[in-house]
């Protein structure tokens, strides 16, 4: 009879309609190769070649205000440009383009250059989402912006240069592929339902209890059940809310608390500043009403077994469809064992 704990078999991801193949046997292989730490990394407070501390000068001749909390400014190399001229490309109908506006922001989270968020105090975290908010704001305000993604890359492994603690803003004039998706998703659930889809499944999963890896008053992080990556997350609201303007005073607090906790058992897996790259998925903007949209943060970590050895997405990956071996329920399982106090403000 079929179990899908110990079967191959594909998981719906009721998000974006993709599948996921899952191989569960192949966890009962034994795992190949030494595991590998890393030693110690102790950063300074402070560098004088950071483009993120505070007083130091950027690439554009810039210099940054002595800042105590948090500080935002527009991204020096954005991929994004406020005042590209609109326009398209079309030949024949195969050849297709069209002009994207947009602009990049650059959030640092904190003054110290040797933090990272699961080591910042969660005062300074309230800082950081309040930031997040005026941002969020300021830049729905502008008619041409349709979508704000809210975003952190962290870590070497993710192709980040910069260990001072940092995030990023893209916000721009069409809806990216993977928004394109969960609106599409999210609204026809709702259309039919009149629920939201991530209220109902979060239900599930506190009723199930296998794949919740934390909870507070207001959110829930969870291993989602179609998790492509090894221990992706996912946090989610426990009110239906579009976006993070919407959030009270008592959810900005519990959304850090999350932050500052999640983070901390991530680093605690493998006792090293754990990379990923993650982000919340929000209802876009100056775009009519999204009443199905449930706000949302993804968390996509790589790394497997050890602080160096990451998952690979290749071959069968990139031609056909995201695989995984480690069940999400016993991912789930490992970060709900882990302490939320970062190990290094353990002992
Ligand atoms: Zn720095
Ligand atoms: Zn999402």
């Amino acid at each position: 009879m079929f179990d899908y704990k110990e079967h191959p078999h594909t998981r719906y991801n009721q998000l974006t309609g993709d599948w996921i193949l899952v191989s569960p046997h192949r966890t009962k292989r034994p795992w190949q190769g030494k595991v590998e730490t890393l030693p110690p990394d102790n950063r300074p407070a402070y560098d004088p070649k950071c483009y993120l501390c505070p007083g130091n000068t950027r690439a554009d001749g810039s210099q940054n205000p002595q800042y105590t909390d948090s500080f935002v400014f527009t991204n020096d190399f954005s991929a994004l440009l406020h005042n590209t001229p609109e326009g398209q490309f079309s030949v024949g109908g195969l050849l297709e383009a069209r002009s994207e506006q947009g602009v990049c922001r650059v959030i640092s989270f904190s003054p110290d250059h040797s933090l990272t968020l699961p080591e910042i105090a969660e005062e300074g975290i309230v800082e950081v989402v309040e930031l997040w908010q005026q941002e969020f704001k300021a830049l729905s305000q502008d008619p041409v912006i349709r979508y704000i993604q809210i975003f952190e890359n962290k870590g070497e492994i993710m192709g980040c240069s910069n260990p001072h603690p940092h995030g990023q803003i893209w916000a721009q004039g069409s809806l990216p592929l993977e928004i394109a998706k969960e609106t599409k998703t999210q609204e026809a659930y709702f259309k039919e339902r009149g629920r939201s889809l991530l209220l109902d499944y979060m239900q599930l999963e506190q009723e199930q209890k296998e794949r919740i890896v934390l909870e507070n008053e207001h959110f829930v992080a969870l291993v989602p059940f179609w998790a492509i990556w090894p221990y992706e997350t996912m946090i989610i609201s426990k009110r239906h809310v579009q976006t993070i303007l919407q959030f009270t005073e008592a959810e900005k607090r519990a959304f850090a608390d999350m932050l500052k906790k999640l983070t901390a058992k991530y680093d605690n897996l493998f006792s090293v500043s754990f990379p990923y790259s993650a982000g919340m998925h929000q209802a876009p903007v100056n775009d009519g009403q999204h009443e199905g949209w449930h706000w949302h943060m993804h968390f996509y970590p790589p790394l497997l077994r050890s602080a160096t050895v990451k998952k690979f997405m290749v071959g069968y990956e990139m031609l056909a469809n995201p695989q995984r071996d480690i069940t999400p329920e016993w991912a789930a399982e490992k970060l709900r064992e882990l302490s939320t106090v970062h190990y290094k403000e353990q002992q």
